[in-house]
């Protein structure tokens, strides 16, 4: 467990009343010409666009008129989440109001992941926070970050409840894939029995989880298949790591990406092709993002806590699924890995 940041949220614990209200009013006092800007994590993911745009959909709902949505970095949206409802209001971050009245982030644990928006939380008047990793730093100013939540969304549609938004099926849509992403399909510890309750509220709108599923994670092109293929082939099994309880790691370089001329996006679902190793408690992708910069992804089964290694090598994350950047070679960051390893083991 991390220690509260100054100022902000006592690890461990949700948004209060008190939380509640403040983000409430903070949406409800807007004037009739406010501007606001949804922002999420650079590399954006199923629950940082679909918590972002299923909210920017519910404020629409309620007449804000100037409203925008971006997220760091290169403003190209991953195919597999283009088709989101709400992506009109998506706009390349260099043409965000510069000094918005609200500024809502979604999905973000840390400034780090604003990338060159994280001045536009200086620079509005109000910024609410909306997340649910346990290693928020406390940034911004009123703090909705609920540790226990399965998702963004869980906090977003929380918010979108007290408004008094009626749920439609565009914002169902958008937040399903953001609660689907995050729990694997409703796979992971983090899908409760209230995670399941919300997901029936989704689709009693009448969206289809089919289709959704088929887009979000079984569609990529062959190009990508074969990527994969070459990608997983040079993975490695390291069994003595982490204790005993076993590494597998495998690396994709941009070069990788050109040969197979693929977007860098595919890779994020890398993780999931790897992280079956049964000999292995954790696993790990490296990603090439610079000459010499990786973006790293590691997993755990549940004998590592994985986010205690990523906010020791300057990420963060959750226990069982965290990351990080890393600098140097792809051998020079594994080894950071393996060193971090024993120390994160959870007590069984
Ligand atoms: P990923 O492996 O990219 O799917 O990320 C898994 C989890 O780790 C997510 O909850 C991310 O928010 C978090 N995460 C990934 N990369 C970083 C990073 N560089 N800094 C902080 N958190 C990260
Ligand atoms: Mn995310
Ligand atoms: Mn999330």
């Amino acid at each position: 467990m991390t220690a509260p940041a100054a100022g902000g949220p006592p690890a461990g614990a949700g948004p209060t009343d008190t939380d509640w209200a403040a983000a409430v009013a903070a949406v409800r006092g807007l004037p009739a010409t406010a501007r606001v800007l949804l922002i999420c994590h650079v590399n954006p993911d199923g629950d940082a666009l679909g918590s972002m745009l299923g909210f920017g959909l519910g404020l629409r709902r309620l007449g804000v008129r100037q409203l925008q949505a971006t997220f760091p970095g290169p403003p190209e949206v991953p195919e597999p989440f283009r088709w989101l409802p709400g992506s009109d209001l998506l706009v390349p971050q260099d043409d965000a109001y510069p000094d918005p009245d609200l500024v809502i982030c979604f999905d973000a644990a840390s400034e780090s992941r604003l990338g060159d928006l994280v001045d536009r939380l200086d620079k509005a008047g109000t910024a609410l926070v909306l997340d649910h990793h346990a290693s928020n730093t406390g940034f911004g100013g009123i703090h909705l970050v609920d540790p226990h939540a399965a998702a963004t969304s869980v906090v977003a549609l929380g918010l979108l409840d007290r408004l008094g938004v009626t749920l439609d099926a565009e914002i169902a849509a958008c937040l399903y894939v953001a609660l689907s992403t995050d729990t694997g399909s409703f796979r992971f510890e983090a899908t409760t029995p209230a995670v399941h309750e919300l997901a029936a509220r989704l689709l009693a709108t009448g969206i289809s989880p089919g289709e959704i599923s088929r887009r979000i994670f079984d569609t990529r092109p062959f190009g990508a298949v074969r990527l994969f293929g070459e990608v997983v082939g040079r993975a490695r099994l390291e069994p003595a790591a982490a204790a005993g309880h076993g590494l597998v790691w495998t690396y994709a370089t941009r070069e990788d990406l050109a040969r197979h001329h693929q977007p860098a996006y595919v890779l994020e679902a890398l993780i999931d092709s790897v992280r079956c190793t049964a000999e292995a408690d954790v696993s790990c992708v490296v990603k090439q993002s610079g000459d010499a910069e990786w973006a790293v992804s590691l997993r755990s089964k549940g004998a590592v806590d994985v986010s205690r290694v990523a906010m020791a090598l300057g990420g963060g994350g959750h226990r069982f699924a965290a990351g990080f950047t890393g600098w140097g070679t792809v051998d020079e960051v594994v080894e950071r890995i393996r060193t971090e390893l024993p120390g994160a083991l959870l007590p069984t």
